[in-house]
């Protein structure tokens, strides 16, 4: 059974189950697996021309056997993965790996629905709802809110900062109702964490069964392996090195990636993408790591991360250690970190233009998380002469930023299902000033303790 140690070491190691259930570990430090399960060259040979469902149950069964019967999992892989995943040819070797068509369309659909099943399986049936209590600057809360949604004996609390989310993003938790309850923040998105960060230490609440979905849960880092693997075993040829390029701000995605290349998917490098919260590119350069507070703000505004929570995961890989403040106590292999990881920063201003020479090069339609990406891929062919095959990843669907592809492009993206019929529908949100104290107290009224 592969167990899950503390990036801190000072707590015991645990099951997936229990990893999956605190989120943290008790010493404030971030979970990871004992031991990375490999594929062969002939298992990953295997996996080509399998559907994602497929590949998603080859992959996470290494990771979940000893838990969870396959038959079991089967069933959740299916019901998760019910939407297209596009691998869109571009230019010479270039591809794009679309991640946007889930029912929330952004990548986080991947995680959060797999998460959800898993979590219902997990779950001890105590008689008593478990709540998964969740601060969102906007794709999370509306990922989380509808993978969750109708899962016996969970309910779910979203936070969100009034006015840092848009209409659209809103509508997509408050139109949910069943067991579901989203909670509108007079504040900013630091506030909303500090809340729910607050309620997971308070002792007064310890009667009520509370468990994050944040990024630092390993329950949404596995799966996020998968579409790495998915992506390799449909496009290269004969085990072909590939890099991938990510967009990033809390490196839950990068370390996927990290994940699949262990797991022996043969990856030549990965491009790091970030906008102008470059404290990681900067970390590359310098050796030194800051933090940016406040973070920066973006228009790929997903990526508005100043400490990404799973860079601690990405140095501890690298034998190095940082601390839950964000200290690096121990130095990583940064050869090995820069063999295999090429950081860039994206400005606004070039994040636009590539959106423009995207739509007027190739037909490509990018969103500006997605724009980052793919600018920073193309600057590294620039750079290195990379002729291999490169996949560029998008992360959130064209339609959530009419506004910006409107004013670039000329023309509004197409809406897909997932975001469309949403205007007319009932919203059931509470309104709540910034105050622990009034939070806490709908804690206790709506869960009891
Ligand atoms: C969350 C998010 C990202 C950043 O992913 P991380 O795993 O936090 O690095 C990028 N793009 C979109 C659209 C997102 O929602």
């Amino acid at each position: 059974m592969i167990r899950y140690y503390s990036t801190n070491r000072q707590a015991p190691p645990v099951s997936l189950g229990e990893a999956l259930l605190t989120g943290q570990a008790p010493d404030r430090g971030l979970y990871m697996p004992e031991t990375i399960p490999a594929f062969s060259r002939t298992d990953l040979a295997s996996l080509s021309g399998k559907t994602y469902p497929e590949i998603a149950e080859a992959v996470l069964s290494r990771f979940l056997e000893d838990c969870l019967p396959p038959e079991t999992l089967r069933r959740l892989c299916r019901d998760a993965y019910t939407y297209p995943v596009p691998l869109e040819h571009v230019t010479d070797r270039s591809y794009i790996l679309r991640l946007d068509r889930g029912p929330t369309a952004s990548f986080k659909d991947f995680a959060a629905r797999m998460m959800a099943g898993i979590f219902g399986e997990f779950n001890p049936q105590t008689g008593r709802d478990r709540v998964i209590l969740t601060a969102t600057s906007g794709d999370t809360g509306s990922a989380v809110a509808n993978a969750f949604f109708g899962i016996p004996g969970i309910r779910v609390m979203v936070l969100f900062p009034e006015k840092e989310v848009s209409d659209t993003q809103r509508r997509q938790m408050t139109t949910l109702g069943g067991n579901v309850t989203i909670v509108c923040v007079d504040g900013q998105f630091d506030d909303c964490q500090a809340l729910v960060k607050q309620a997971f230490a308070d002792p007064e609440l310890g009667g009520i069964p509370l468990s994050s979905a944040n990024s630092i849960n390993i329950g949404r880092l596995l799966p996020q392996a998968v579409y790495y693997v998915y992506a390799y075993a449909h496009l290269a040829e004969k085990m072909e090195p590939v890099t991938f390029c990510v967009p990033s701000g809390n490196f839950g995605n990068m370390m996927g990636a990290l994940l699949a290349g262990r797991m022996g998917v043969p990856i030549r490098r990965l491009a790091v993408a970030t906008n102008a919260n470059d404290e990681v590119p900067v970390y590359f350069r310098t050796e030194e790591y800051h933090k940016i507070v406040p973070s920066r703000v973006c228009i790929s505004n997903a990526m508005n991360v100043g400490h990404p929570s799973n860079f601690a995961r990405v140095i501890d890989l690298y034998g190095g250690w940082m601390d839950e403040t964000g200290r690096i106590r121990k130095t990583p292999d940064l050869a090995a970190m820069r063999r295999d990881l090429w950081p860039a920063t994206v400005s606004d201003d070039e994040t636009r233009r590539t959106i423009q020479s995207a739509w007027h090069e190739h037909g490509l339609l990018l969103e500006p998380h997605g724009a980052v990406a793919w600018a920073a891929l193309n600057r590294y062919i620039a750079e290195t002469g990379e002729s291999g095959l490169r996949i560029s990843v998008e992360t959130a669907h064209p339609a959530k930023f009419p506004e910006e592809i409107g004013m670039l492009l000329g023309f509004a993206p197409e809406i897909p299902p997932a975001l469309s019929g949403l205007d007319g529908r009932e919203e059931w949100m509470i309104s709540m000033a910034d105050d622990y104290g009034t939070f806490r107290n709908l804690l206790r009224e709506r869960y009891g303790a």
